[in-house]
């Protein structure tokens, strides 16, 4: 299968405001976006701007950008710009709410058998619970029916709801859910690390928090979270971090309009097509198999080597993917989702400007590998 890819105007975009001629391919957008030539110099000038008049006048003058960033990322999560906080990462937000919320130890969160390794040791250093919500098929969406009826006989403190995991391109039936919650009067939170530049995340959760680097490509450094009112003890500006990394802020500020200016929407449609492009590329080549289904909306494909193979070897191929043959993936292990996932697999996510070609010669390097790499 070919899939005309739409929206060719994006890569253009995306691609010419990139540096040129890396000779990599980067397909690892999941991991750390790459940043455009203009996010990278208003982050550069604002660290100049703090060398010559110091950190917190620079401050003050970038506040215009700052709170620009500001609206744009509130709007692309659903919410008011004053319902928004800067943090240093999405899991630094998630930290940062649950000290906020003081929830008692042992109360209950719902989470989906994907849910993020680091998410569920968070949780426990919290000293909260964690159950698994109900699936409806072998790759991990959720059954919302089933947990609607599970709703019906006993309710968690919340649902904490991995919109798009990182071991996995599977996107969960989020509004659906967040209904079902809100019909039992369950707050839900959001972990859309991976949604954010990537997939519609104005959901209408209670909380929702992200992080700069991935499918935005702002710098590193820097996550986000948003909440409805009424909803963090206190108020969510509390959250907000002073003592932070103002130019990644400013950054970050860059790299937003440059995705509003490219067009959330089309955004997402050329990504859900690069993603079925990709799983259809490189299903069944050289014994890797593709996980998730064709179709799946998100630009992350994830796969499993050849059934022989240990977790060292899958690592040790992404390594030499990346210095033999310049191709960027991540080797995700299990301890991502530990819930979840049995064995470790190749992570690729690319962005915009992917081509065929450049996913044809991972599939030829795929197609070699039982064997080891040819340099020929
Ligand atoms: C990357 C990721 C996070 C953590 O984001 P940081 O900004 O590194 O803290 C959380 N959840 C998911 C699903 C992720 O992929």
């Amino acid at each position: 299968m070919v899939v005309e890819l739409p929206h060719p105007q994006l890569a253009t975009a995306y691609a010419s405001a990139r540096a040129p001629g890396t000779r990599v391919t980067h397909l690892d957008s999941a991991a750390a976006g790459r940043s455009s030539a203009a996010t990278i110099a208003a982050i550069t000038a604002h660290l100049h701007q703090e060398a010559a008049l110091g950190g917190y006048v620079a401050q003050a003058q970038a506040t215009e950008s700052i709170e620009a960033g500001r609206a744009e990322l509130a709007a692309l999560l659903g919410h008011e710009s004053a319902e928004l906080v800067f943090t240093e990462s999405a899991l630094g937000a998630l930290t940062a709410l649950l000290v906020a919320l003081r929830l008692p130890a042992g109360s209950e969160a719902w989470v989906t058998p994907g849910e993020y390794g680091p998410n569920l040791a968070t949780f426990a250093a919290f000293g909260l619970v964690t159950k698994v919500m109900p699936v409806a098929d072998e790759v991990g969406h959720l059954d919302v029916a089933a947990v609607r009826a599970q709703l019906r006989r006993e309710r968690p403190t919340f649902i904490h709801l991995c919109y798009l995991g990182s071991h996995r391109g599977v996107v969960q039936p989020a509004a659906e859910l967040i209904a079902a919650a809100r019909e039992h009067e369950v707050p839900v939170v959001v972990d859309a690390a991976q949604g954010i530049g990537h997939l519609d995340c104005r959901l209408g959760a209670d909380a929702v928090y992200a992080t700069s680097r991935k499918w935005l490509c702002g710098p590193r450094g820097v996550g986000m979270i948003a909440a409805k009112p009424g909803f963090v003890p206190g108020g969510v500006q509390r959250l907000e971090s002073h003592e932070a990394y103002i130019a990644g802020r400013v950054g970050l500020a860059n790299a937003v309009a440059e995705h509003v200016r490219l067009g959330p929407e089309r955004v997402r449609e050329r990504l859900w097509a690069i993603g079925s492009l990709t799983r259809s590329v490189l299903d069944g080549v050289g014994g890797w198999r593709v996980v998730e289904p064709v179709e799946e909306p998100s630009a992350i494909t994830t796969l499993l080597p050849p059934p022989d193979w240990s977790d060292e070897r899958t690592q040790a191929f992404r390594g030499g993917l990346v210095d033999q043959q310049r191709v960027v993936t991540t080797f995700a292990g299990v301890e991502r989702a530990p819930g979840e996932a049995r064995r470790a697999v190749l992570r690729v996510s690319p962005h915009l400007d992917v081509d065929t070609d450049q996913l044809r010669a991972l599939a030829a390097v795929l197609e070699r590998s039982p064997s080891g790499f040819d340099n020929s």
